[in-house]
């Protein structure tokens, strides 16, 4: 390719609405632009990048055995109901009608309309185990759109959804699609790894999500000190701590709080550890209970667990949190003066609450708190389940060392669905014993788009990207230095460019007659892993001047051997191999 045909748009200053380096790199590289709040158009350069990300998954797929096929991204609601998860899905979901109000759904996944065309077209028994998957758009109306393409509303998915007679041959290919997933991000050149993971609305039996770890990642993964064990902490258990409650040592006190903010100050200002005072986060309730709120309590110091909580039967699904004029309403004080003693409605205690004693709430009345609280003498202990986070130092949820937490972008997630969606849409077919069998359901994704992000996130430096061989846009970059004036470097540079082509490499030559530190920036921030200069005074002794993206070393090496030296740098990557021959 080159430059001065090609749509390079580089950016010299860094976007301000850019937080996450990926996004800054992606946009000043010329990789995306957004076209709206999570919507964004795909340069070519960007576009390269996710082709190969693309090929890969798709080779790797299609070596299992998985057969592609192309789903629809508009869907219709009528499919959506039947499963019950066009009320459940919540607002992600983008409700729309066409000419005829006739209502539809912009795809967040396919489980629905895959399963319609299995229930329509696969009678008997002989035609599964059946792997089938596609590489497509979704929509989701995220709330927040953030990190440019990390979260972004339209993006693209690799997603597949495997259909089985019984649970051993769905867990049969649950784990080859689990090495193949370790195959695809090695491959790609991703530091990642797997962590057991909760089904959340797509909904199921067993789940792994594949995270890149990075800082910036907004899902937290908790790993033991003294095992393998990874986990989402949306799933990791958080015990009962391992000490006895203590003895009631203090009478309960009710105290002023006036002009008191917040449980710091408080704390504080009473010389008390924040560790013993507690907090009531109200919820919506469903209709097991008898109130249309309830109250969850947790230490002040731990933070609520969504997934967790969204599985209890008292509380409504999806997790709603009341109003402060509701809470007001049915307590009769603000939120921040709530607690557990004479509270006029139902609620639940995590396991760390249930173990503490002479903690301090708020009285349920505005301004006051209660200091030195103990169950059972001064409140009934209601039911106790796990509400909260796990966090640093907590015992591991697999029994051995303690809790690590570390930051991951997910990038992948597998599930195996069982009967869910099968089950709702009477999806089932005549087994060897003439019976009807429901199918057996697994869905594997990866979020293709959001992968060239994470990627960039953990392959920078001050210069731009450094993309590994595998997926980066262009192999090898050609700089002509002088080339207006010197007639032999453009000759040389036409030679070299027309013979690495030839030999199927990707090669992105700087044809357009600037100079040499614009071009040589801009090539070291889309991040080209091979750089040739090509100058007069060089070619005169026989020479090109190489350099590597990623080592930032420069050598001379002679013309005669430099078709040689790239592609015994390319082609020693086993990886890159793979990709570029099959281009
Ligand atoms: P998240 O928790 O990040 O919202 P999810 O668990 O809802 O993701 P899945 O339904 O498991 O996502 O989708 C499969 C994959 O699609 C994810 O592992 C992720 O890589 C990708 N993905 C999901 N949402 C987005 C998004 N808004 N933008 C880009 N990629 C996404
Ligand atoms: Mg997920």
């Amino acid at each position: 390719m080159r430059v001065t045909k090609y749509l390079l748009s580089t950016l010299k200053e860094t976007p301000s609405e850019a937080e996450a380096i990926s996004h800054k790199l992606m946009l000043r590289s010329g990789m995306i632009r957004q076209l709206a709040s999570g919507l964004y158009t795909w340069l070519p350069t960007g576009l390269r990048v996710l082709r190969k990300v693309e090929k890969i998954v798709r080779e790797e797929m299609n070596h299992i055995g998985a057969i592609e096929i192309l789903m629809p991204i508009m869907q219709p609601s009528v499919l959506w109901k039947e499963t019950g998860r066009y009320n459940e899905f919540g607002s992600e979901l983008l409700k729309i009608s066409d000419r005829h109000n006739r209502s539809f759904v912009l795809g967040p996944t396919h489980e629905e309309i895959i399963t319609d065309i299995v229930r329509n077209n696969i009678k008997s028994y002989k035609q599964l185990p059946l792997n089938l998957y596609q590489i497509q758009t979704k929509f989701r109306d995220e709330i927040r759109p953030r990190f440019g393409v990390i979260r972004a509303r339209e993006f693209t998915m690799k997603d597949a959804y495997s259909f089985h007679l019984n649970k051993k041959s769905l867990n049969k290919t649950y784990e080859t699609i689990h090495q193949t997933y370790c195959r695809i991000f090695n491959r790609i050149g991703l530091r990642f790894l797997s962590v057991e993971a909760d089904t959340g609305s797509i909904g199921g039996d067993k789940s792994h999500e594949f995270h890149a770890l990075t800082d910036i990642g907004e899902d937290l993964i908790s790993f033991s000190s003294n095992s393998n064990y990874t986990s989402n902490i949306e799933k990791a258990s958080a015990f009962s701590p391992i000490l006895r409650m203590p003895n009631a040592t203090k009478k309960m006190e009710l105290v002023n709080i006036e002009n008191i903010n917040t449980i710091e100050e408080l704390a504080k200002q009473h010389k008390l550890s924040i560790e013993s005072f507690v907090k009531i986060i109200f919820v919506k309730a469903s209709n097991h209970v008898d109130s249309s709120i309830i109250g969850l309590l947790i230490k002040a110091t731990h933070e609520l667990n969504k997934t967790k909580v969204e599985k209890l039967t008292e509380i409504a699904f999806p997790l709603q949190m009341a109003t402060e004029k509701e809470i007001y309403q049915l307590i009769g004080a603000h939120p921040t003066s709530s607690g557990p003693v004479n509270l006029k409605l139902p609620f639940i205690v995590d396991r760390s609450v249930a173990s503490m004693s002479n903690f301090h709430a708020g009285a349920n009345i505005d301004g006051k708190y209660y200091f030195y609280i103990n169950w059972h003498r001064d409140v009934k202990l209601p039911k106790v389940r796990d509400l909260r986070n796990v966090v640093e130092n907590d015992p591991s949820p697999c029994g051995q060392g303690k809790v690590i937490i570390k930051r991951g972008i997910e990038v992948g997630h597998i599930f195996q669905l069982g009967h869910k969606y099968s089950k709702s849409m009477n999806a089932y077919l005549l087994g060897s014993d003439s019976k009807k069998h429901i199918i057996e359901m697994g869905c594997y994704g990866i979020g293709c788009s959001r992968v060239v992000s994470a990627i960039i996130e953990q392959n920078n430096d001050k210069y731009g990207i450094i993309w590994p061989a595998a997926i980066a846009p262009f192999q090898v970059a050609i700089i002509p230095i002088n080339m207006r004036v010197f007639t032999r470097v453009k000759i040389e540079a036409e030679k070299l460019y027309i013979a690495l082509t030839s030999i199927n490499i990707d090669v992105l030559f700087d044809d357009r007659l600037d100079r040499i530190g614009i071009m040589l920036s801009d090539i070291e921030l889309i991040g080209i892993p091979h750089i040739i200069l090509i100058s007069d005074d060089g070619i005169k002794e026989g020479k090109f001047e190489y350099k590597n993206r990623k080592l930032g070393k420069k050598i001379i090496i002679s013309m005669d051997t430099i078709i040689e030296h790239i592609k015994t740098q390319i082609f020693t990557d086993k990886k890159t191999k793979l990709i570029l021959l099959r281009l």
